[in-house]
């Protein structure tokens, strides 16, 4: 994964500062995020795009289903990793 820091800019779903973006693989493009691009809220998980005003636009679930089948279902596999990196917690160190 690669990280690049973005804009300090709320997320329009649950207003928490986002300022970094990350990609899940393939071909890192040098000049990514660029407008238009996907990513997704570490806060509340929802899918957001890279508008023309250095702010995100929120994905409805409306928006996500009148994709194109095979972006739709790299976004939604991007959402479940998302989700599963949310879910692991670090293990704690034994005591006895
Ligand atoms: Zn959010």
């Amino acid at each position: 994964m690669t990280i690049c820091t973005v804009a300090r800019v709320p997320c329009p779903k649950c207003g928490r500062i986002l300022d970094r973006a990350g990609t899940l693989g393939g071909t890192v493009d040098p000049d990514a995020p660029r407008i238009g691009d996907f990513t997704i809220c570490s806060y509340c998980l929802s899918l957001l795009r890279f508008a023309d005003d250095g702010a995100y636009t929120y994905v409805s679930p409306s928006e996500i289903a009148a994709l194109d089948p095979e972006l739709r279902d790299a976004l939604t596999g991007a959402v479940e990793f998302a989700i599963g990196l949310m879910s692991v917690r670090p293990v704690g160190r034994r005591d006895n």
